[in-house]
């Protein structure tokens, strides 16, 4: 699948501690080894905010792990489908 980094995200934390760990709290799945970007082996894996890419009209943000650099890179990124995208919406996560 196809998503968009969010750059200049100033909201760092949650309640769960960090994006990363928000992630797993919501996604009911474990950190990947290697970042989940098509050719990525970096293990610096951290909860990115990002939005659905490939001309999607949903405007939501969204946690998805993937390595700090990636987590820097503007524009779309090809992903692994087997990683999903987690509400970055508090109100309808940890914060309910
Ligand atoms: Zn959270
Ligand atoms: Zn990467």
């Amino acid at each position: 699948m196809k998503i968009r980094n969010i750059n200049g995200t100033s909201d760092n934390t949650c309640k769960c501690g960090s994006w990363l760990k928000h992630w797993e709290n919501f996604s009911g799945q474990t950190k990947p080894t290697y970042c989940p970007a098509t050719g990525c082996m970096k293990t610096d894996i951290v909860g990115a905010h990002v939005q659905k890419g490939g001309g999607s009209t949903d405007q939501k943000w969204y946690i998805y792990p993937l390595c700090a650099g990636h987590n820097k890179h503007t524009g779309e990124l090809e992903v692994s489908d087997s990683y999903k995208l987690v509400s970055a919406n508090k109100k309808e996560t940890c914060d309910k």
